[in-house]
């Protein structure tokens, strides 16, 4: 057995061992709609749910952006891994044990590196851990922690540790706690737990912190949030970015309160990581908190598979008016409805729970203002309802407008705006044009190849995706001879391969044709649209429609072989070519004859 036959059938294995439904169902909310299920689509920014998953088929398709795949793909692209990764990942779930992966040095490197990582974040997590539950000098964390209100269990669940003060543990505690377990420098180095000081020799980037392990969605450790006890300067401290952990897109607590969040429909979004720690001590289980950066655009699309309505709880200050403002034109973009609850002045998160329970906390998200009117407002205070006031005003909503990605949303928008400041609707929508070039390109891709193929080739098509089985008999009977365009070719080679390495399926080749190809829509579409695969008792009929399209194939042919002699016959005609035109001739007597 080759090594790509055995990649092939380990890939199948677990594959068929994993349920693409359960896995789809953990990052998006699917509804049943006939035979199969539909929501909102994770990779492209929807109101109405264009995303489908194929349980038959086990693979998803995306109406919307042409997005489709198994299992693996879709692991691949929402968490961002590699193959060998998605395939372990399923494989972990369904607890199959895996062969060694025949790797490329690169995959290899690259996947050891990463590997390393995880290891070095999880041995640090379960050593802070520890150090926070039993050592004598946890205790000033311990007790500045439960007189937030962090129970035990708060802190088993989220993990929390410690990470000693120097003058009690010295400059290495966790350096040297991961050296001893034989962890390398270099890579805990990587990881952001150990810093280089000019003497050559390495410090601790925590210290005297309480922390946070950062999870990605798989539940993995990818870095650490640290809070500083008492006063001292920086409040919070990050890991740095690395090869496992992007800032940009993953955002803390949404693995622990993903369920939470679902349950509710809500997302809150606090500033801080300790914000939400004391709002889920509270019994807020649907908060969650950006790390350190302003909200993005994948944060948002993130918390978009999970509720229908996110909340932004932000300090009332200027900063955290423009966090809220910045981050207006992600939602809209991505279509998610959005809120902004302002803490009172002098107030976080913590202080209010403390002081007002978690009502208090209920009174400011129960009364949010949706995004529109909070920007509204936001502006009106900032430049005032002068002209020149109305005319800023103006210019931030066009760009605001401009954003959203839905055009019956900017309609309304338009529509609301240009009434409160008083200004026509035209004129508001102009500028708007002005302003709105070049921010939205489309997520679409080419139209469908297949589908502007006649009729009767598409049918082709068709038959062949249903029934690969039945490809050696049409390429006999000169299917590459009579369709020779460019979609159809596709196909044929991935079938044929397919049929090398085993029994070609559907499924198996969706999963072979190129990603955002036209041909993988066109057969995602046509597998969803169709429902059923290889539905036993459809052998006769594929036998009758095989037949129907070898009689086409063979008239297609004997056309097209005719078109071909008449153009030589014309040829040797004006050349003047005598013994050739006879021969020719003959020929086409010949063809006619068979007729
Ligand atoms: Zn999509």
């Amino acid at each position: 057995m080759t090594a790509s036959h055995l990649r092939e059938e380990v890939k199948n294995r677990v594959r068929e061992a994993s349920d693409i439904v359960q896995v789809i169902g953990e990052y998006v909310e699917l509804k049943k709609a006939g035979s199969r299920l539909t929501g909102l689509c994770p990779f492209h920014a929807e109101k109405t749910p264009s995303f489908s998953v194929n349980p038959q088929g086990q693979f998803f398709h995306c109406f919307g952006c042409g997005e489709s795949g198994d299992v693996f793909s879709f692991l691949m692209k929402y968490n961002r891994l590699t193959f060998p990764e998605a395939l372990k990942e399923v494989a972990r779930r369904y607890q199959i044990d895996l062969p060694e992966p025949k790797l490329s040095d690169e995959d290899r490197k690259r996947i050891r590196e990463r590997d390393v990582l995880y290891r070095v974040n999880e041995e640090a997590a379960a050593i802070y851990q520890q150090y926070l539950a039993q050592s004598p000098v946890a205790e000033k964390a311990r007790a500045y922690l439960s007189d937030r209100g962090v129970s035990a269990d708060m802190m088993h669940s989220f993990r929390l540790g410690y990470a000693p003060d120097p003058s009690d543990a010295g400059w290495t505690f966790i350096t040297s706690g991961l050296q001893r377990l034989r962890l390398p420098i270099a890579d805990i180095e990587r990881a952001g737990l150990a810093v280089r000081n000019d003497r050559g020799g390495w410090y601790d980037r925590f210290r005297d912190r309480v922390l946070f392990p950062i999870l990605d969605m798989t539940g993995r450790v990818v870095a650490f949030g640290g809070r500083i006890l008492g006063d001292g300067q920086p409040k919070y401290m990050n890991s740095p970015e690395t090869p496992v952990f992007d800032k940009s897109r993953l955002l803390f607590g949404l693995y622990q309160h993903r369920d939470g969040i679902r349950a509710c429909r809500r997302a809150i979004v606090v500033e801080g990581n300790f914000d939400l720690l004391l709002l889920a001590a509270h019994g807020f289980d649907n908060v969650v908190a950006p790390l350190g950066t302003a909200l993005t655009s994948h944060h948002v699309r993130s918390l978009r598979g999970y509720c229908d309505e996110v909340v932004l709880l932000f300090d009332g200050d200027s900063a955290g008016l423009k966090a809220a403002m910045r981050s207006i034109p992600f939602f809209l973009a991505e279509q998610v409805d959005a809120r902004v609850a302002l803490l009172p002045p002098e107030h976080d998160p913590d202080s209010l729970v403390r002081e007002q329970g978690a009502d208090g906390i209920h009174r400011l998200v129960d009364g949010s203002a949706p995004l529109a009117e909070f920007a509204y407002d936001y502006l009106v205070k900032q430049h005032g309802m002068t002209l020149e006031g109305k005319n800023r005003i103006a210019l931030e909503l066009q760009e605001i407008v401009a954003a959203a990605s839905d055009p019956m949303q900017r309609s309304l928008m338009t529509a609301h705006f240009s009434e409160m400041l008083g200004i026509p609707r035209a004129q508001f929508a102009e500028g708007m044009q002005r302003q709105g070039k070049g921010v939205r390109e489309s997520s679409r891709p080419a139209r469908l190849s297949i589908a502007q193929l006649p009729r009767k080739q598409r049918q082709l098509v068709d038959f062949l995706v249903y029934y690969p089985e039945f490809l050696d008999e049409l390429l006999a009977g000169g299917l590459e001879e009579v369709v020779a365009a460019d979609p159809v070719s596709e196909i044929i080679t991935c079938l044929r391969q397919l049929a090398e390495e085993g029994i070609p399926s559907p499924d198996r080749l969706l999963s072979m044709l190129p990603e955002q190809s036209s041909e993988r829509a066109y057969v995602a579409e046509l597998l969803i649209a169709g429902g059923q695969v290889n539905e036993d008792g459809g052998v006769q009929e594929a036998r009758l429609m095989l037949d129907e399209l070898l009689q086409w194939l063979r008239a297609e042919k004997k056309q097209k072989e005719g078109a071909a002699l008449m153009q030589c016959i014309n040829e040797a005609q004006r050349t003047g070519d005598h013994d050739l035109l006879m021969k020719l001739l003959r020929q086409k007597q010949e063809m006619g004859k068979n007729t």
